[in-house]
């Protein structure tokens, strides 16, 4: 590393154009106008952006880049880069390194390759990216590719978003308007602007790279479709916070420094639940920030897990029966006077704002308790939500006791207590007291409100955050902006508030549930209180055009109708696509590798039994062992025709809907048909003849 790198300190923000950067190479008039675009979001004037260009350009060209980029989010959930150099030939034959303020703002990629639902015909390439100056620009050093990054918006020649990032920087603005009119409404003078913050959880698994290379499912899918249960799961609880093996601690180390150098702020990390997950936490910022950290994160995770020979698998399910991964989004909004609105300080029962930012949550949650379910919707995570795993599929939220009785109180009348953690006493000696919490920990509920923040754990860990996070913006900024009308309106604000909270404690209390999600009685009692409970990706990617949907997203300028339709028919062809890829690499492992090893083997029982017999003895276990596997290996092969038969029938249907819907109906059953007797036969057979490496081989060494 750089002499420069040698401390934390120096390291962090090394490679980002952030703050100080700026201030030091613009001029001071430019720098207040960049200021007040982040702060106060004012529209940036393009007039000043040759000047950005050129400080940029020097700062890059100054760490060694050659070539700059726009660096944007398009529907695929991955981002894209187009890199091109700075250099610009002169007559005379060399050439000069520039950088326009024009290729800052704008660029204008072929777009016809991107996902578009229909937003843009294949003939209408034109699509374009767009500078977001709130997000700051940094350089990545990929070996000896050294590029100015330049995050950025990408929408369609008529200006509809293609991307992921256009509505959230909508839903930022529409949370920060509302928000802002209730502050206003509830008397706070001094609060200019409130912004959604969001600190993701990251959970990843790592195997050993030689282990991947084998495992045609794995590079293919993210995923092991074949395997069968290791003698030993995650059953013993004692990989949770266990202690770091040092090949982990190194690449973590490592991942670290590179998360810094990007003014990442990588700052928690330790093992999780299954044996070889981990998980990485940055410290929270900007929700629009750290959806572009997060993807970084994911990608800087993928890197340095080659160099140190793992693996890192973001996939929301890579192994059956051990615990998927997911993100854990913790989110709250903040004022630009440092006000954090989900706070409830000592007293909550008397703190208003606290009051109507947390009921309005509340409210938005259940009211659009689909559209929630929605935004993590995605193939991979139909294994965990609403499987046999955490959390599942029914949106609740855990408000912990104190809350819950106030949040009871409100219903009642008015809240007029709060309720006190008091203190923990050890009965050593030597420890002082510790203040206890108010409230417990829920690990089992998909949204939680953790101290002063809420935490919605639904998120898959492939998933870009900004998904969820601009359904739960807009959402609440939906509730905010009816509270808001209410209130400015009112003659008696604080009478008006309590009549609102009063509402929202009455009609939405069903949503609240402190015990435990995981449990068939939750089930069967969020049933009772009509709670959705949509297990299937199909099922709940159909709810995303109902009506209130479409309504709440063009109310708040968020999506309109087309831009949300394009959206779901992507998402839905998306699902598709990947169950026809995860059976294709089925079928291609059962037939090529599989059934081969099965044959073998029961060509050496076949010869064992006739050699034993050769000589008298009767060869009772070989004959049982051999009609076994032959057993085993005729229900696999008929199930492997069963699934090429609806592969083929799939391939046929035209319609998005349809299609995703026999992929679940159909194509699922016969792939998990496949696999019962593939993993069946795994079991069965000689482990020298097993192709694919095992189970415990790839979670347990490292
Ligand atoms: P847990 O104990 O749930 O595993 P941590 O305490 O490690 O979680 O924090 C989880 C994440 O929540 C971190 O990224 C942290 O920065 C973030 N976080 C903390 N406070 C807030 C807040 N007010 N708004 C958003 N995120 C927050
Ligand atoms: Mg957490």
């Amino acid at each position: 590393m750089d002499k420069d790198c040698e401390t934390v300190t120096a390291v962090f923000g090394f490679n980002v154009f952030n703050d100080s950067a700026m201030r030091e190479r613009l001029p001071k008039d430019v720098y207040k106008w960049i200021r007040k675009t982040i702060n106060n979001h004012q529209p940036f004037d393009p007039a000043l952006a040759n000047v950005i260009a050129n400080a940029m350009k020097d700062w890059a060209i100054e760490k060694g880049a050659t070539h700059f980029c726009h660096w944007f989010q398009p529907m695929t959930g991955l981002t894209a880069e187009k890199h091109d150099s700075f250099i610009s030939p002169t007559p005379d034959g060399r050439t000069m390194m520039e950088f326009s303020g024009k290729e800052l703002c704008q660029g204008e990629p072929d777009a016809s390759s991107f996902p578009s639902g229909g937003l843009r015909a294949t003939f209408e390439a034109r699509g374009y990216t767009a500078w977001d100056c709130t997000s700051p620009v940094f350089i990545k050093e990929d070996g000896k590719n050294i590029t100015l990054y330049i995050p950025s918006v990408f929408c369609s020649y008529t200006g509809l978003a293609l991307d992921k990032k256009t509505p959230l920087l909508r839903s930022m603005d529409a949370l920060d308007k509302q928000a802002t009119r209730v502050l206003s409404a509830l008397g706070n003078k001094t609060s200019q602007h409130v912004t959604a913050m969001l600190g993701p959880e990251q959970e990843y698994f790592l195997v050993d790279r030689s282990f991947y290379e084998k495992r045609l499912d794995l590079i293919l899918t993210g995923r092991t479709l074949f395997g069968a249960a290791p003698p030993r799961g995650q059953e013993m609880d004692d990989h949770y916070f266990g202690t770091l093996h040092e090949r982990v601690a190194s690449f973590m180390h490592e991942v670290n420094i590179e998360l810094w150098k990007l003014g990442v702020s990588a700052k928690t990390q330790h093992n999780e639940v299954a044996p070889a997950q981990y998980e990485l936490a940055p410290v929270f910022t900007t929700v629009n920030v750290a959806t572009d950290h997060n993807q970084l994160t994911m990608e800087t995770l993928q890197k340095v897990a080659n160099r140190h020979g793992f693996i890192c698998l973001l996939h929301e399910k890579p192994f059956a029966g051990i615990n998927g991964s997911g993100k854990h989004n913790n989110w709250s909004m903040v004022t630009d006077d440092g006000i954090n609105l989900l706070d409830p300080g000592e007293t909550p029962h008397d703190n208003m704002v606290f009051l109507v930012m947390l009921c309005a949550v509340v409210c938005a949650v259940d009211k659009y308790a689909k559209l929630l379910r929605a935004s993590v919707a995605n193939t991979g995570n139909e294994h965990r939500l609403g499987a046999n795993e955490a959390p599942p599929a029914i949106v609740s939220i855990f408000l912990g006791e104190q809350l819950t009785d106030i949040f009871d109180q409100l219903a009642n009348g008015d809240a007029t207590s709060s309720r006190q953690g008091g203190e923990l006493k050890l009965g050593v000696s030597t420890l002082p007291p510790l203040p206890k919490d108010c409230t417990d920990r829920n690990r089992t509920s998909p949204f939680a409100f953790t101290g002063n923040k809420f935490e919605f754990r639904m998120v898959g860990s492939t998933q870009s955050t900004a998904d969820p996070t601009f359904v739960l913006n807009t959402i609440v900024a939906d509730v905010l902006a009816e509270i808001a009308d209410e209130l400015e309106k009112a003659k008696d604000v604080k009478s008006s508030v309590q009549k609102i909270l009063r509402k929202i404690a009455t009609e939405h209390s069903r949503i609240i549930f402190n015990g435990d999600n995981y449990t068939e009685e939750w089930v069967a009692e969020a049933e009772k209180r009509q709670l959705p409970n949509i297990r299937s990706t199909v099922g709940s990617l159909a709810t995303i055009m109902d009506e209130e949907n479409v309504n709440v997203f063009e109310r708040q300028k968020v999506l309109s109708r087309d831009e949300l339709r394009a959206r779901t028919d992507i998402l839905l062809e998306a699902y598709s696509m990947q169950i026809n890829i995860e059976a294709m690499t089925m079928l291609n492992i059962a037939k090529r590798q599989i059934l081969p090893a099965a044959i073998k083997y029961s060509g050496c029982l076949a010869d064992a039994v006739n050699s034993v017999k050769s000589t008298g003895i009767d060869a009772v276990t070989q004959k049982s062992m051999l009609e076994q596997v032959s057993e085993l290996t005729s229900s696999a092969d008929k199930a492997l025709k069963g699934l090429e038969e609806v592969v083929e029938k799939c391939a046929k249907i035209e319609d998005a809907s349809n299609k995703a819907e026999f992929c679940r109906d159909k194509v699922i059953p016969a792939m998990c048909e496949l696999r019962q007797f593939a993993d069946e036969l795994e079991m069965n057979i000689d482990a020298d003849l097993w192709p694919l490496p095992t189970y415990a081989e790839m979670l347990f060494l490292k």
